[in-house]
């Protein structure tokens, strides 16, 4: 059965990168009915921080990423690393290393005055070295022949062993290094596919040659293309690409991201809406571009306003309220919210915006957008403003209804031989702040008859 993993190392966010290698891994496994696995490579203990964990889980939780084995952690598992590398010492395969920073140093320089690629020499193959003194453990990498990558995206990537240096499996401190450790637990738990960023592509000739010398058999690989910014560069924080949560919390939806993430590097036809099961249904590794995407915060964009306008409008309210929370706005005094979202949904790209927006359905504004007051408020507005106001007024509230408001706003309109747009504007600019809002109606009853007033006497005075 497949078995894939997502094997993040927790020294930062779960960001965009790497949420798409989780999201491919993912899909995979789902699609071929096999485990997905999350293994946190934790062996940098300078680097690592239990925050970043927090954030990893936290991100695969609210993307909604569930793993069928782990979190494990490498860390936990010093123990088995140490075994096995003591195996490949016993079997003649490793050896240990206690040559001199100063000597490395000194070789580096030389191969590159000789304009050839720095590598260890292998001095320490022959020699015996004292396991109490301060040493490395290296992997004695094959001298000749080839290592094919036989990537699912990449196609066949062949590395000639006279590359590839023996690479160091444990630190002088004793600790094993990210070669090492990967190929261990990814043999010992069994890992069918390696999906990961093609950062990584360089290192798996050593990790198929280290594999190879344990008796294993090397899984399948698919390297994914990096991402870039909108500038063409890997993208980083300096494009504003931060960890995931950083989307949920400027009002992304986690499905959007999904489906954006998707689309990254990856296409059916024309298609762009996928949901999840549509996703894990057409996905297939094969089928990812070989050539890098760039990040596209418009399309990110669009995506989210399509699943904003679509989803339960119950549950976006829920997702609302903590936006609505940072204007100081509790939903639960006045409309219901649930009916806030439907009339607005369709005019918000984010959740933040969409509370942006709804905020006066709930709360007095302190200015006119400038435009708007002074294309639909300032001219003419005063005569329809006071007959709606006087007819308002005089509303019962079991009249305030859609078909009563729209009666009164038309018969306001026949009496001043107005057009409904030189009625409704003003009014809107004036219980709104803006010129955009859903229909009068609508917006009428969300903002509802005291409000209305006191909003229209502002803007008359
Ligand atoms: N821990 C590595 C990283 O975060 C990934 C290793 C792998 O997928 O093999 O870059």
């Amino acid at each position: 059965t497949v078995r894939t993993r997502f094997a993040p190392s927790p020294t930062g966010y779960l960001h965009v990168g790497g949420a798409r290698t989780a999201l491919f891994s993912y899909l995979y496994a789902r699609k071929h009915g096999g485990q997905f696995v999350l293994r946190i490579e934790d062996t940098d203990l300078e680097r690592s921080t239990a925050e970043s964990v927090n954030a990893i889980l936290e991100g695969m939780t609210w993307l909604g990423l569930d793993y069928d084995e782990g979190p494990f952690y490498q860390t936990q598992r010093f123990d088995r690393y140490n075994a096995v590398i003591e195996e490949l010492l016993d079997k003649g395969l490793a050896y240990r290393c206690d040559c001199p920073k100063e000597r490395l140093e000194k070789l580096r320089v030389d191969q590159m005055a000789r304009k050839v690629k720095p590598r260890y020499d292998g001095c320490c193959r022959h020699r015996q070295v004292d396991p109490n003194q301060p040493h490395v453990i290296r992997f004695k990498n094959p001298a000749d022949g080839v290592v094919v990558v036989d990537d699912l995206i990449r196609g066949r990537v062949p590395f000639s062993n006279d590359e590839l240096d023996d690479l160091i499996i444990r630190r002088s401190d004793g600790a094993p290094t990210y070669n090492l450790s990967v190929v261990v637990d990814d043999a010992d738990m069994q890992i069918t596919h390696v999906i990961r960023g093609d950062d990584h592509l360089t290192n798996t000739p050593r990790q198929i040659n280290i594999l190879h010398a344990l008796g294993f058999e090397p899984p399948r690989y698919a390297h994914v293309p990096m991402i870039l910014g909108d500038d063409g560069a890997r993208l980083s924080k300096r494009h504003g690409a931060v960890g995931v949560m950083a989307y949920r919390d400027m009002g992304y939806l986690p499905e959007a991201l999904l489906n954006y993430l998707i689309r990254l590097g990856w296409s059916h036809g024309d298609q762009e809406l996928f949901s999840i099961e549509q996703m894990i249904e057409l996905f297939d590794i094969a089928d990812v571009n070989k050539a890098a995407s760039s990040f596209n915060t418009a399309k990110l964009d669009w995506l989210n306003q399509q699943y904003l306008q679509h989803a339960e409008p119950s549950r976006i309210a829920r997702l609302l309220s903590p936006h609505m929370g940072k204007l100081n706005i509790d939903p639960s005094e006045g409309p219901e919210l649930a009916d806030v979202v439907t009339a607005q949904a369709a005019r918000a790209k984010t959740l933040v915006e969409l509370a942006e927006i709804s905020a006066f359905c709930y709360q007095d504004f302190d200015s006119f957008d400038e435009n708007s007051a002074k294309k639909h408020l300032r001219l003419v507005a005063r005569e329809p403003l006071t007959r709606l106001r006087a007819s308002f007024e005089m509303m019962a509230h079991e009249d305030w209804t859609p078909e009563g408001l729209k009666h009164v706003v038309e018969r306001v309109g026949e009496e001043l031989e107005l057009n409904l747009g030189k009625v409704a504007q003003p009014l809107r600019v004036a219980i709104v702040g803006r010129a955009a809002s859903p229909g009068i109606e609508e917006t009428l009853m969300l903002v509802g008859k005291e409000a209305t007033l006191r909003r229209i006497d502002k803007a008359l005075a």
